[in-house]
Parts: structure tokens; C-alpha cells; sequence
């Protein structure tokens, strides 16, 4: 396995590889990762390092996965609190009162694909397998987020909406934000047909010729990084602020976990941020 690339970091702890970007890195105030398939204790097509409960791993397992991350990319396992995705754009505020959930407690509130804190000592943890994952962090205010933005939640634009709740719930000023656009699917393989092709096309506010291309017989190429960064620029953010990950999910799927590249067949990756005590 070989991987490339000019903007993001693959760095191993005892056995643990975790993807972490110098943009988010030099941030004193934060710790982020976003995990690999390396590592973990995990079998078959979740081999090994499978952080995902819902899709029929042995438990035990996962939760062996997740101490094992946690221990090798500096976070506390007591402090996550995880989303609970369904492709939609709510945002949830969380503080200490809900570490723990999804972890290791149950799920309390469903259908939320983001989420912020100010608070020290609670780690933002979110699921993906080729959607987009949006790590928001800003130094002036001490406040960050992540999202989820796969196809639908990028069109219905849930990066605007963390920015927006940024600013009004914590008084973010947008540009102070330092984004990251994580590894995901890229435009060199997101092939899609016609109706989502549409749903991009429709964003003409956004200039869709940038982020999507004809390939014919109904088929066509969209760039989801693009548009989440051009959707993050709509939102105030500064371009220089901004980072896109060059790690394409699919091409480095030894490495990662890819719904395409799989058929379906795999664990789940996460990120995870937290605000240092
Ligand atoms: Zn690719």
C-alpha cells in the first residue's frame, strides 16, 4: 500500500494509523484524526480498525477498536459523543453532559449529521465511507464542529448550516473559521447518474460546471469536495482558510473504508475533534 499526498498526514501510533492535516495540526487548541482501516481487531470486510456498531461487526470488537484509536490518537474513550447520520442537515450542540452517547451509551436523538462544542474535553465524533467530512475550527472563539456531507447533505447544504449556527449560537465570526475538507470519494470516482447529477446541476448560485462534468450515455462526474468548498466560501469563509484533502477514499481503499469500492461490504471511519482541557 501506497499512499500520496501533499495535504494530509498518515501517522501511526502503536500500530494505529490515523490521517491528521497540518491545517488543523498547527491549531494548539485542538485535537483531530480521522481513522484508517489500520490497526483495529476487526475481520473480514471490517478488517481491522471498524468503528461503525451498525453494520454487523461483533460489538466487542468495536468497542475494542475504538480504545485502541482513541489510546494511539490521543483521545479520551469516556469523552466522545458521536452523531447519529441520516443523510439530513441538523446540527447539534453538545457539551460534557453527553459524552458517551452512541459509544458508550445509547443513542438519545436521531438524525443529526453535525456537530459543535466550546466546551473542553468533549470529542466530536462522525461516520463516513466516502461522503464528505467537514471539520470546522475557530481560534478566535474556541469553538469547532464536524459534519457529515454525503451527496444529500452537501445539495442541502449542512456546511452553510454549521457555519450559520456558529455564528448565531456561539458568535463565530466566519472568517476565523479554518476548514478542512476530509478524504472522501473523489471527482475521479464519483461517477453518479442522472437525477443526483440534477440535484448539483440546480446549485447555479455555486457554478456547477466547476464541480461537475458530462461523461455521457447518462453518466456524470461530480466533485463533492468542491462543492462543499465552494458552499463553505458562499458561508464567509476565507479560500485561504480552507483546506481540501487530496486522499481519495475509493483510490486508497486498502487504506480506507469505501462504500463504492466495496459494494457495501465494509466497516466505518470516523473523525474525531475535541477541544484540549
Ligand atoms: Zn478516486
Amino acid at each position: 500500500m501506497v499512499f500520496k499526498s501533499k495535504n494530509t498526514d498518515l501517522n501511526f501510533v502503536d500500530g494505529v494509523g490515523f490521517l491528521q492535516f497540518p491545517a488543523l495540526t498547527e491549531l494548539d487548541f485542538i485535537n483531530h484524526a480521522f481513522s484508517t482501516r489500520i490497526g483495529g481487531v476487526s475481520e473480514c470486510e471490517y478488517k481491522s480498525m471498524n468503528l461503525n456498531f451498525t453494520r454487523g461487526d461483533d460489538p466487542e470488537c468495536v468497542m475494542e477498536n475504538y480504545r485502541l484509536f482513541c489510546r494511539a490518537a490521543g483521545f479520551d474513550l469516556n469523552s466522545l459523543v458521536s452523531s447519529h447520520q441520516d443523510h439530513n442537515t441538523n446540527v447539534r450542540c453538545v457539551s460534557k453532559a453527553n459524552c458517551g452517547i452512541g459509544i458508550t451509551r445509547e443513542h438519545d436523538i436521531d438524525s443529526v449529521d453535525a456537530l459543535i462544542t466550546n466546551e473542553p474535553g468533549v470529542t466530536l465524533v462522525t461516520h463516513y465511507a466516502d461522503c464528505t467530512p467537514l471539520f470546522f475550527a475557530d481560534p478566535e472563539k474556541k469553538v469547532i464542529a464536524l459534519a457529515h456531507a454525503g451527496w444529500k447533505g452537501t445539495v442541502a447544504k449542512i456546511g452553510e448550516n454549521v457555519v450559520e449556527q456558529m455564528q448565531e449560537k456561539y458568535g463565530c465570526d466566519p472568517s476565523d473559521i479554518i476548514a478542512v475538507v476530509g478524504p472522501a470519494i473523489g471527482s475521479c470516482c464519483y461517477e453518479v447518474d442522472t437525477p443526483v447529477y440534477e440535484e448539483f446541476a440546480s446549485l447555479t448560485e455555486l457554478k456547477p460546471a466547476y464541480f461537475t462534468k458530462t461523461l455521457g450515455h447518462g453518466k456524470y462526474l461530480v466533485d463533492l469536495k468542491e462543492t462543499n468548498r465552494r458552499i463553505l466560501m458562499d458561508a464567509g469563509l476565507l479560500s485561504i482558510n480552507i483546506t481540501i484533502s487530496d486522499v481519495c477514499t475509493k483510490c486508497n481503499s486498502g487504506l480506507l473504508f469505501s462504500h463504492r469500492a466495496s459494494n457495501g461490504k465494509r466497516g466505518g471511519l470516523v473523525a474525531m475533534m475535541c477541544i484540549k482541557e
